[in-house]
């Protein structure tokens, strides 16, 4: 149904990533960086340079597409076909690449931006710290200024792709008075790999695996002060923006996952008998393909209303709730089609020899990685109570229609 309403610019992008997916990303790549034996898929993201893929929405000049979110999240479900380790650093330089689409300079963007869309240079984002990842303004990773430099020092953990990135995106504090606005007291730093920073590929990971998630340690790096984003003070105001392509991103890769699943358990359900018929025959599985289908329709709606919303130009507080509603929703529904897709296998769905035990232990980090489920909530609720109470009521007052609504003595409020 969707490609009755996309446009022809997606269809031809969507196309031309399931091609991609299909023919360029072999099964023994997968295998090994599920079995940790590739912590970093190098190849895959040289590859996604070569097909001009990397960060499509960054205009042309930086080495982009000047792609809209429409064709983005159409691409991001045929990418999450392969789980989450390979979505995941896709996804990487789209939200880097907002930062510099944004609110980088022409210099940076020469530097980093423009090599990083032609796969030759590769980044990871650290925001999360060993002390916590859903209260950002708490950062401690301190950045002191000391001449032309930043002298940083500090902890991040679970970075996806720190493992083999060439630089950096990380959030430190620039303001040491504890008592200071924490949102004028954090920026955003580009820091090369250099002397000071080492990292720590993250074993024991339950899925995600072979994508480079790292604990990254700095010990006093010399970040040059034009390395700092929109200049000091400015990471607030930057990460309100970046959690658009951070949850989008998640919400959209989720699809093509639960995508996959769905279509292994359905081709099975018409091959596997039981009690002599096969078992799509049996309501008890029929249905539940039928929430499947049903579930995923929606998740794909929420996420393309989101991203054609975005290109019309909502604010950014709306966008800002939208995202979080769509990760929140998409992620949710993925993770029931999985798991039900897995029933419907029976007891060889458990197992390593269909994908979805992978699949399944992948997609897991979906309500985790850009913000839990309960940080959509939040963000969800506060930009609605904001909206709700300053808007204008244009409404009919249905409170007037309630039979007693002049009883004002018994409206109480506490
Ligand atoms: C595989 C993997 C890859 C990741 N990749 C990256 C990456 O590339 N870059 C990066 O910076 N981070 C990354 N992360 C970190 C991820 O974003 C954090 O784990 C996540 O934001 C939660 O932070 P936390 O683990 O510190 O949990 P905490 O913040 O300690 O939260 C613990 C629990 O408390 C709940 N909670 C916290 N505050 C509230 C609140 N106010 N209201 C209600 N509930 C609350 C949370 O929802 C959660 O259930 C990754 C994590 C994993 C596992």
């Amino acid at each position: 149904m969707f490609d009755y309403i996309i446009s022809e610019e997606a269809k031809k992008i969507k196309d031309e990533v399931r091609a991609f997916v299909r023919d360029e990303i072999s099964p023994s790549l997968i295998k090994q960086m599920d079995k940790d034996e590739i912590q970093y898929p190098t190849e895959y993201l040289k590859k996604l340079g070569e097909h001009n893929l990397i960060a499509m929405r960054t205009p042309k000049e930086y080495g982009g597409r000047g792609l809209s979110w429409e064709g983005e999240v159409c691409a991001l479900e045929e990418v999450g076909v392969l789980g989450s380790s390979l979505p995941c650093l896709y996804s990487l330089p789209i939200i880097a690449g907002d930062a510099f689409n944004f609110f980088g300079n022409h210099e940076q963007k020469m530097k980093y931006l423009k090599p990083m869309c032609e796969g030759k240079k590769y980044v990871a984002e650290a925001l999360t710290e060993p002390r916590g990842g859903s209260d950002f303004f708490g950062a401690t990773c301190t950045a002191e200024k000391d001449g032309d430099y930043y002298i940083l020092n500090g902890e991040k953990r679970f970075v996806v792709g720190g493992e083999g990135a060439d630089f950096f995106l990380v959030y430190a504090r620039t303001n040491s008075d504890p008592k200071a606005d924490p949102h004028t007291a954090l920026s955003l730093l580009i820091v090369d790999r250099t002397e000071g920073v080492s990292t720590e590929y993250l074993f024991g990971l339950m899925g995600t695996r072979g994508g480079g998630a790292s604990r990254i340690k700095f010990t006093d790096v010399k970040v040059p002060k034009e390395n700092v984003i929109l200049g000091e003070g400015a990471g607030g105001k930057i990460f309100y923006q970046m959690m658009v392509p951070e949850r989008l991103t998640t919400a959209a890769g989720g699809l093509g996952s639960a995508r996959t699943c769905l279509h292994i358990s359905a081709k099975y359900s018409t091959k596997r008998k039981a009690f002599g018929q096969t078992i799509n025959r049996f309501q008890g599985v029929s249905f539940k393909i039928a929430d499947c289908i049903t579930l995923l329709d929606a998740a794909r709606s929420i996420v393309l209303n989101t991203a054609k919303t975005i290109d019309a130009g909502a604010p950014p507080a709306l966008q800002r709730r939208l995202v979080s509603e769509s990760k929140k929703f998409s992620t949710k529904a993925c993770w029931k089609v999985i798991n039900s897709a897995m029933r419907v296998m029976g007891g060889i769905g458990y197992t390593t020899v269909y994908p979805l035990e992978r699949i399944l232990r992948d997609s897991r980090i979906g309500e985790i990685w850009t913000g839990t489920t309960e940080i959509m909530n939040l963000i969800i609720q506060h930009e609605y109570y904001k909206e709700l109470l300053s808007e204008k009521w244009f409404d009919r007052d249905v409170e007037q229609d309630a039979i007693d609504s002049e009883a004002e003595e018994e409206k109480h409020y506490g």
